[in-house]
């Protein structure tokens, strides 16, 4: 299947952000890529077109059943004007397990990445120049069958839109303060928490918005089960440095298995630093931070890289870790994720993907 493209004329072009300006999803590019599916047929259509309005049927299935699933991945300019993606295939396989999850179609590998790499390459000049700005990218698939009835859609939308996206460290690393929720779950066993479901963030605003009512910037989550492990923190995964082991919960089920994630835990071993993979209670996670043994935490994921946690709120109890600073293992390993991402250094796994 070949991609067609249809180029925006210049009136159809958007004036350019302000580089410093720019903050996290308010800008997108000139163009989008779109690709229908219908059962029977499968996918059809591709093209990269002009960044446009969707026209949806009110009963387009999507809008009733939450049949929605995405993606979020990054294109970085390296230091020549290079262009890099940062572990694309990851993004690609995940979107398909996410959708197989939601008995969604499944989307062919070659053809999402061939759509990556020219709808970045399309609108390449809208990649910041600036350290640390990227272009964010946004796969999305929906189901669009106009129909009402509780069952899996048969036609389906999925599109690529893309926006750059400011350095999100612009004034320096600013730890966040963290709530512990006891009373609202993020995912339970056998549920969607794993993958990137659309339904699983809307389902977690309300105890985000405790959090920050509360003067917290984040939910971190514990199990559904028992409220004793912790799983994630926000929308990111979450790693405890106690004595010097890094650790980290394992992926069971319930936690979104992040490409950062998994970045930050093969970096760190080749840094030297033990690794371990396992179920942490908050009530470890208290002792340790009683007991002076956890120095520092932080969370991981493609928008920020790791953002470092400075305050612990649980059971009606401030903790401080590392006095509400940002530890150095946290530091080393974002400029090390920085600056493979960027090109400014060698790529020892072989996680960049050269796009221009
Ligand atoms: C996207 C996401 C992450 C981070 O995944 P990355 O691939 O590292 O960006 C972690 N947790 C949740 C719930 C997410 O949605």
């Amino acid at each position: 299947m070949e991609i067609k493209i249809i180029e925006a004329a210049p009136d159809q072009r958007k004036p350019r952000p302000e580089p410093d300006k720019l903050g996290f999803g308010r800008y997108f590019t000139d163009h989008m890529f779109c690709m229908k599916y219908k059962e029977g047929k499968g996918w059809y259509d591709p093209v990269i077109e002009p960044y446009h309005q969707l026209t949806l049927d009110p009963t387009a299935m999507c809008l009733h059943y939450g049949q929605e699933v995405f993606e979020g991945l990054k294109a970085y300019r390296g230091p020549a004007g290079e262009v890099y993606l940062f572990r694309p295939q990851e993004n690609i396989r995940r979107m398909n397990v996410s959708a197989a999850r939601l008995c969604m179609a499944q989307i062919d590998e070659s053809i999402f990445f061939e759509a990556l790499k020219k709808l970045v390459a399309l609108d390449c000049d809208w990649i910041p120049q600036e350290k640390g700005s990227s272009l964010y990218i946004r796969p999305t698939l929906i189901a669009t069958e106009a129909a009402l009835g509780v069952r899996p859609a048969e036609e389906y939308l999925f599109f690529i839109i893309t926006g750059p996206v400011g350095a999100y460290y612009a004034q320096g690393f600013s730890p966040t303060r963290i709530y512990v929720s006891e009373e609202y779950v993020r995912a339970a066993p056998g549920g969607t928490g794993a993958v990137k479901a659309a339904g699983n963030y809307a389902a977690s605003l309300y105890a985000s918005r405790i959090a920050t009512d509360m003067g917290y910037t984040q939910v971190l989550w514990l199990d559904a089960l028992e409220k004793r492990y912790v799983e994630e923190v926000g929308t990111s995964n979450i790693f405890f440095l106690i004595g010097d082991e890094l650790i980290t919960p394992p992926l069971g089920g319930t936690i979104l298995p992040g490409v950062t994630r998994d970045s930050v835990i093969s970096l760190a071993g080749r840094l030297g630093i033990k690794v371990v993979q396992r179920p942490l209670t908050i009530d470890e996670v208290v002792s340790a931070l009683e007991e002076g043994t956890l120095t520092e935490s932080f969370a991981s994921g493609t928008a920020a890289i790791i953002s470092p946690v400075g305050h612990i709120f649980y059971r009606g109890k401030e903790y401080a870790i590392n006095g509400g600073k940002t530890g150095d293992l946290s530091e080393k390993l974002f400029n090390e994720m920085l600056q493979i991402q960027y090109g400014m250094k060698d790529d020892p796994f072989g996680w960049r993907v050269r796009v221009l």
